[in-house]
This record gives structure tokens, C-alpha cells and sequence, in this order.
């Protein structure tokens, strides 16, 4: 059975006191692998090895040409072992091996995006800054120094890249921690990196608990920034240990997004958009469309037709191309969301289909669709990631928007109708990072994506994701020869 080691300043070893933990398959419960579980001592180790290849300038001061060809090399590694990576994803998160296999090949894009992206000149001159004349501005992008990247476990390649391409990008030398439920294909990512011509110490990649060694690297005062995604929760205990030092942070957190299905929609078409947009990944999405909001009008055929769509579904073995909802990640989430299940049914919503899982072997739960649901209830209202939809019926655009904004997150959300005007009308009154129009799910390099209220600060992916990993400073060069023509001459220096 693969032992997989921590990666710090180029080298591959165990942790210090030699504990590890077991990445287990959600789909049957076996045991994968074995992971080195870091101690307080290895994630110091590995804030120093980022803090001294950041402080050498080996990264930041290298050519942006440079930087981005070793970028691209990583993006190619990952497309070279495409293959292993996605079945090893499968086995550690419980992903179908379609969407793992898509995971990969757009882990392996963004990395292309962001080593193109490596090479641009984000500097810029700005003139006219100086009261008595003449002057040149520069505007600089300089990497923001030691990331410390924490990511969570239902896009566990996905994010980790997410994290690293931007930060790399911009210059600056990281520690990545995966979530520990999903650490395997991080811990591949490390070994690919370490193929690579990136220099040692600029990635450091450390496996374990949250509380502990994640701790220590949001409080660590040698980090600078900190990149997290994961829940609402960790994300508020994050910002408070991250104030020590006062670090930028970016945080990526929980959602609970409306899906909005207007009168007028293509109705096979946004039957299907309703299913995946709950379903992909049995809902273990921070933008899932969670609370499908239907107009009173088409409400009952569309009920229908969503419940012998869900009919269709196969639950089961991830590794099979033709499932189509595979565990969820563990025991825990398996209990979170039967839990949650059965708060629906006291709360007097209504089962539409499903509502029913086993834990015998693997963690499975069947589709579930609650309808006769109002937005108060804690159905409506808190993140259950996990194969749960709520339907909630409207009667007007303006209810449709009320209801959508009634919620302590904002991340994602989606309008489905044939009158883009009438959708664009709603999307403009949506608090909410992104909004799809007769889509859902999609998200690109190149647009910002991140969460209004709850669900976060900051954006991830273009160049406003790559600034989230810079600082700006300002550099005047004052070309007024004359001290008696200098703004200040009149103020406080003495004339003599
Ligand atoms: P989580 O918050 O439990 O854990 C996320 C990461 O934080 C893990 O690596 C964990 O080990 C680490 N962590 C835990 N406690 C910590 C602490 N005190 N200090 C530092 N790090 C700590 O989240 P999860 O259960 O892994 O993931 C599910 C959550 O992530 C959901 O709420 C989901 O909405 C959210 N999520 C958000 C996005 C987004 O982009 N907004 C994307 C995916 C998932």
C-alpha cells in the first residue's frame, strides 16, 4: 500500500513523531493509502522553507517568461498521468470517474491559464500624479510573499490547483494543506511538482488535521496570505487567527444558491439544468442549486417531469461510468445529511423522491427532492452538501428575487427562462458572486468566482483571483528640478 510522505523544501519525509492516517474510499469503506499526518514542528518546517525561497527572490525574482514555462510544465504533468490521478480520485473522494475525469483535464487548463497569465506585465504607469507637474507613476503588482493554501475535499485537484496557479502566478512561495479526507492526489501533485523545474521550497505540501497544522499556518506570523476554501464555520475561526499578523486573506466558503425557473423556461431543458445543478457530485457543491425556486404556473407539470427524471438515476459504484451518483465523501457527511433529512420531515415538508441511504458499505444516499417547502425552514435555509434538493413555488419575478436574497450566503444561482431580458433583470437583483443564465455549474479561468454575505471574501480566477496573491505599491518618481516648484516649498521647511 502506497505511503505517501510530506513535501517540504524539495524533499519527500515523514512526518516528525511518524504518525499517519488512512485515505479511505468512501465507495466500500477499504483503505487506500496511507498519509503522513504533519505535526505543529513539520508545518513550521514547511513556513520556513516558503519563507526562505520566497526571501531569495529564486521564484519571485525570477522572469515572468521563466515562471510561466515552469507552470506549464506542472499543467503538462498533470494532463501526462491524466489517467492515474482520476482513478485515484475516485477512490479518495468518492467522485464518479466522469466527473473525476473531467476534474483532472481542468485542473491541468486552469494550470495553462495561470502560467499564461505567469507572464503577464501587471505594472502599470500612471501619469498626472504630481500637484506641481511632472512626475512618473508606476503602479507595481508585487507577489503579497508566503501563501498558505487550505483547501477542501469535494474538488480535492481541482482546488488545490486553483490555489496554486494563481499564487504561483503572482510570485509567491506556498504551503499547501488539503482537506485529510482527501489528500492522495495532492500528495500526487507533489510528487509531479518535484519532476518539474520549479525551485525547492517555492511549494511545500503537508497532509493532515485542520485544527492542528492548519491552525498553525493561519497563525504562523511568517505567512502572509492565506487562500482557504471550505465551510462558513472554519472559515470565521480562520479569520480570527489570521489577525495575529493582520494576513490577507481569501476565503471561499458555504452556499446555499437559488435556482430560479420562470414561467417561460425551456421546460425539458431546465428540468435537466435542476438535476444538475443539485446533483453533480451528490450535491457536494458549495454553488449547488439547492433551492430550486419554480413558478406557480408550471409548477406541477415541472414537478413531475423532475421526479421521473431523478427516477432515472443510478446510485452506486463511483469507478462505473454509468453512475451517476456516487457516496458521499464519509460517515459524518452520511449522518449530516439523513440528519437533515429528517429535520425536513419534522419541519412538515413533503417527500418528493428519494429520502432514504445506506452505510453497509460505502456511504450512499438516493436523490432526495423535498417540495411543499418554505424558506424559513431549516431545510431552506442551512448548507447540507449532500444529494438534498428544496423546492419552493413563486408567484412573480419580485417574490422569485425575495426569496433568493433571503439567505445568509450568496455564492452562485441560476435563472432559467426564454426572455433573456426578463433574466438579466433578475440576475442584476441577485446578491450573489455568480449567476447563470439557462446554465449551471460553470465556471471559467478567466471570470472572477467567489461569494457575496457568508459565502466568502474575494474572488478566485482571473486576473482578480491573481491579484488576491499580490500587494500594490505605488512608486513616484518626481521629476521637478526646482525645489522652490516642489508642492511643498510653501508648507513647513524653512526658506533660508
Ligand atoms: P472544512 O471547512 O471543514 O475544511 C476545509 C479545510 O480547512 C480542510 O483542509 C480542513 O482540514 C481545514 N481546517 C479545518 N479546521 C481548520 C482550522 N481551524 N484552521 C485552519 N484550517 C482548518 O470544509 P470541508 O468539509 O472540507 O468542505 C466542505 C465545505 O467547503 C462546504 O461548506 C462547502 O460549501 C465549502 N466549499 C466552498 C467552496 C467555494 O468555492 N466557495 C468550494 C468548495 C467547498
Amino acid at each position: 500500500m502506497e505511503k505517501y510522505l510530506l513535501y517540504i523544501n524539495g524533499e519527500f519525509r515523514e512526518s516528525s513523531d511518524g504518525k499517519t492516517f488512512d485515505a479511505v474510499n468512501p465507495a466500500n469503506g477499504e483503505v487506500i493509502a496511507k498519509i503522513s499526518e504533519a505535526t505543529v514542528e513539520d508545518a513550521r518546517a514547511a513556513v520556513k522553507s516558503a519563507r526562505d525561497a520566497f526571501d531569495s527572490g529564486v521564484w519571485s525574482g525570477m522572469a515572468r517568461e521563466e515562471r510561466s514555462r515552469i507552470i506549464k510544465q506542472i499543467s503538462d504533468k498533470i494532463n501526462e498521468n491524466a489517467k492515474q490521478l482520476t482513478k485515484l480520485e475516485v477512490m479518495d473522494s468518492g467522485s464518479t470517474v466522469r466527473k473525476a475525469g473531467e476534474d483532472v483535464f481542468l485542473s491541468a487548463k486552469s494550470l495553462n491559464y495561470f502560467s499564461k497569465m505567469a507572464a503577464v506585465d501587471m505594472n502599470e504607469n500612471v501619469e498626472g500624479l504630481s500637484k506641481a507637474g511632472v512626475s512618473k507613476n508606476i503602479i507595481r503588482r508585487e507577489p503579497a510573499g508566503v501563501a498558505a493554501l487550505i483547501t477542501p475535499w469535494n474538488f480535492p485537484l481541482k482546488m488545490a490547483v486553483w490555489k496554486i496557479g494563481p499564487a504561483l502566478a503572482a510570485g509567491c512561495c506556498v504551503i499547501l494543506k488539503p482537506a485529510q479526507e482527501t489528500s492522495v492526489t495532492a500528495c500526487e501533485l507533489a510528487k509531479l511538482i518535484d519532476q518539474t523545474d520549479l525551485p525547492k521550497g517555492v511549494v511545500n505540501i503537508i497532509t493532515g488535521k485542520g485544527s492542528i497544522i492548519g491552525t498553525e499556518l493561519v497563525s504562523n506570523p511568517d505567512v502572509d496570505k492565506v487562500g482557504f476554501t471550505g465551510s462558513t464555520e472554519v472559515g470565521k475561526i480562520i479569520m480570527k487567527n489570521a489577525a495575529g499578523n493582520l494576513k490577507k486573506i481569501t476565503l471561499e466558503c458555504g452556499g446555499k444558491s437559488a435556482n430560479i425557473v420562470l414561467d417561460d423556461a425551456d421546460m425539458e431543458m431546465s428540468v435537466d439544468g435542476a438535476v444538475y445543478a443539485a446533483f453533480y457530485h451528490q450535491g457536494q457543491c458549495c454553488e449547488g442549486g439547492t433551492r430550486l425556486l419554480v413558478h406557480e404556473k408550471i409548477y406541477d407539470e415541472f414537478i413531475e417531469k423532475l421526479k421521473n427524471k431523478i427516477s432515472l438515476m443510478k446510485t452506486g459504484d463511483p469507478m462505473d461510468k454509468k453512475t451517476d451518483c456516487g457516496p458521499v465523501i464519509n460517515k459524518n457527511q452520511y449522518d449530516t445529511v439523513m440528519n437533515y433529512i429528517r429535520i425536513g420531515k419534522e419541519e412538515g415538508a413533503g417527500i418528493l423522491t428519494g429520502g432514504t441511504g445506506t452505510d453497509e458499505s460505502g456511504f450512499y444516499i438516493e436523490p432526495t427532492v423535498f417540495i411543499n417547502v418554505n424558506n424559513k425552514m431549516r431545510i431552506a435555509q442551512e448548507e447540507i452538501f449532500g444529494p438534498v434538493l428544496v423546492v419552493i413555488k413563486f408567484s412573480d419575478d419580485d417574490e422569485a428575487v425575495r426569496i433568493a436574497n433571503d439567505s445568509i450566503f450568496g455564492l452562485g444561482g441560476a435563472v432559467w427562462s426564454g426572455n433573456d431580458e426578463r433574466a438579466m433583470k433578475i440576475a442584476e437583483r441577485l446578491r450573489t458572486g455568480t449567476v447563470w443564465i439557462n446554465e449551471y455549474h460553470l465556471l471559467s479561468d478567466r471570470a472572477p468566482f467567489g461569494g457575496y454575505k457568508q459565502s466568502g471574501i474575494g474572488r478566485e480566477f482571473g486576473l482578480d483571483g491573481i491579484k488576491e496573491y499580490t500587494e500594490s505599491k505605488h512608486i513616484h518618481i518626481d521629476e521637478v528640478k526646482d525645489r522652490s516648484k516642489k508642492f511643498w516649498y510653501d508648507t513647513v521647511v524653512p526658506k533660508s
